[in-house]
């Protein structure tokens, strides 16, 4: 049977903390044709660990190219179309391993992993001279979150790494740089390579002169021969080397928040984007200038679409914990069978009847960057039930976007006037018109929520020597969005959010 032509198409791998996707888009009309998801194993070694299998992810990766390869072929869509992949990844989370044998030498220490606090104690007592050391080279605080700690932690703590170290056989990354030196052949010639929005996460990389830093390095006290190469976002990293799709370019590689960015076409200064996966973070694209936060926020690269394009830098809003917490009421608490659920519940109810769950599992992020903080669900009455946590734990996604909101307006000077959603958690109706009333602003939701994935094949598609997607602004299509408007009064949200501020004060100072 004849196969149908379609046009050429281009995969993404969305590599995220919660799940592995791979998907395929059209590059003419970005219509999504096919897609496979596999969800992902946690594990929670120790109290504030959170650690990640690197042969699952990748294994993860293989299987969903593989199924959704197949699917396209009962579509009758002859994958020989497929001309290009791009990869986003959860950012930060940390794997090294043993370039001789393609083994891991250690599970990935994931961004919301706690246990380097007193590593980064040990380290902010010898920040050389200002303490604007590390801020002013990389836009970020030194946390718990970005890779270098991490990574620190390992060779403080690990054995068989340290030994890899000396013997010149242990390669670091992130779980893009894993991922594609794998991909690409990996013992036999893999590609050992990053992006500049991935390295711009690990806090050893200088984001005004683009390239990693010897005094971060020395600082850190990294060997910087263990470090990935840095290219752009859009080029040719390397070719598939086995699979359905073997011979296929990997020619795009950005972040999963700089992916999503570049999927919602925020491609000008001032315009912004909040994606709710497992955390929830805001960027907000500020051109090429290197924007200096004063309340909490981030500078971060964007991306950067070739090898001769300029950069581009965001400020950037981290929330830990977001659609985690409906992951911990399934996992932990069972109040829940599978995250659709929670919608029901809340419904349910329609209020969290006084009840605020601040869900600081992993500390607090932006805009506290508070390591002594813990989880707390508060206001409780005899009257409260599930249903209220339900509710309030929806409530707590919306209140922490509404700090980080303000924090954006504040160093931006201009309030943004809506915001644009994606991300796993956005198929909640509740939440999305919840966080309008808390915002007083509306809340615009493409028609197509995979923008993670789009941004990814945008750029892959778009590299030098693939050359099938466009991203002239006059070219791309426009997006459909569902709006959600504010439907409360504002003095009503107010109040409940000023008692959000309150419970967040009491979710502080528990660990010292
Ligand atoms: P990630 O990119 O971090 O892997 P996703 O964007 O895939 O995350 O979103 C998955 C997260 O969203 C999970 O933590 C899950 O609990 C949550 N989630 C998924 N569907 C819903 C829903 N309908 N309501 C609330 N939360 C949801």
């Amino acid at each position: 049977q004849k196969k149908a032509v379609v046009g050429p198409l281009v995969g993404a791998v969305v590599q995220g903390t919660n799940s592995t996707r791979f998907l395929v888009f059209n590059s003419k009309t970005a219509d999504l044709l096919s897609h496979h998801q596999v969800e992902l194993t946690q594990e929670f070694p120790k109290e504030g660990w959170v650690e990640q299998d690197p042969k699952e992810i990748l294994q993860s990766v293989y299987e969903c190219i593989e199924r959704t390869c197949q699917k396209l072929v009962e579509l009758n869509i002859d994958i020989s179309n497929i001309k290009a992949i791009g990869v986003s990844n959860q950012r930060e989370t940390t794997v090294i391993w043993d370039k001789l044998t393609g083994e891991p030498l250690y599970n990935a220490v994931v961004w919301l992993d706690l246990r380097t606090q007193p590593t980064v104690e040990n380290l902010s007592k010898k920040i050389p001279g200002n303490n604007n050391f590390v801020k002013s080279k990389t836009g970020l605080p030194l946390s718990t979150y970005f890779s270098a700690v991490k990574l620190r932690w390992i060779l403080d703590n690990v054995r068989q790494v340290q030994k890899a170290v000396e013997e010149g056989r242990a390669l670091f990354g992130t779980i893009d740089s894993w991922l594609i030196w794998s991909l690409t052949g990996g013992v036999n010639g893999g590609v050992h390579c990053t992006d500049v929005s991935n390295a711009s996460r690990t806090m050893l990389f200088n984001i005004h002169s683009l390239e990693w830093d010897k005094e971060l390095c020395d600082f850190f006290e990294i060997p910087m021969d263990i470090l990935p190469n840095v290219w752009s976002s859009s080029e040719i990293y390397g070719l598939l080397k086995a699979g359905a799709l073997e011979g296929v370019p990997i020619s795009g590689c950005l972040g999963d928040q700089s992916a999503a960015l570049v999927g919602q076409m925020c491609f000008q200064e001032g315009q912004a984007k909040n994606t709710y996966g497992t955390g929830c973070f805001l960027l907000c694209n500020t051109g090429h200038k290197c924007v200096f936060s004063e309340h909490g926020l981030l500078t971060t690269v964007a991306y950067k679409l070739g090898r001769d394009k300029p950069v581009c830098y965001a400020l950037e809003g981290s929330v830990a914990i977001a659609g985690a917490v409906i992951r911990w009421l399934r996992d932990n608490l069972g109040i829940i069978k599978t995250s659709e659920e929670i919608e029901t519940l809340a419904k349910d109810v329609g209020t969290s009847y006084g009840c605020y769950f601040v869900p600081a599992f992993s500390g607090l992020y932006a805009p506290y960057w508070e390591p002594s903080a813990r989880g707390i669900i508060c206001g409780l009455t005899q009257f409260t039930s599930k249903n209220h946590i339900a509710f309030a734990a929806l409530e707590s996604v919306c209140f922490q976007t509404r700090q980080i909101l303000d924090a954006m307006n504040r160093d931006c000077g201009v309030p943004l006037t809506h915001l644009q959603v994606d991300g796993g958690m956005t198929n909640n109706k509740i939440l999305m018109q919840l966080q309008a009333d808390i915002l007083h602003i509306p809340v615009m939701k493409p028609s197509m929520t995979e923008t993670t994935a789009l941004g990814a094949a945008m750029v892959a598609g778009a590299a030098e020597g693939v050359g099938v997607w466009s991203l002239k602004p006059e070219d791309l299509s426009v997006i459909i969005m569902e709006r959600f408007e504010p439907q409360i009064k504002v003095t009503e949200s107010e109040v409940r959010y000023a008692t959000w501020k309150k419970a967040v004060t009491k979710s502080m100072g528990w660990v010292t």
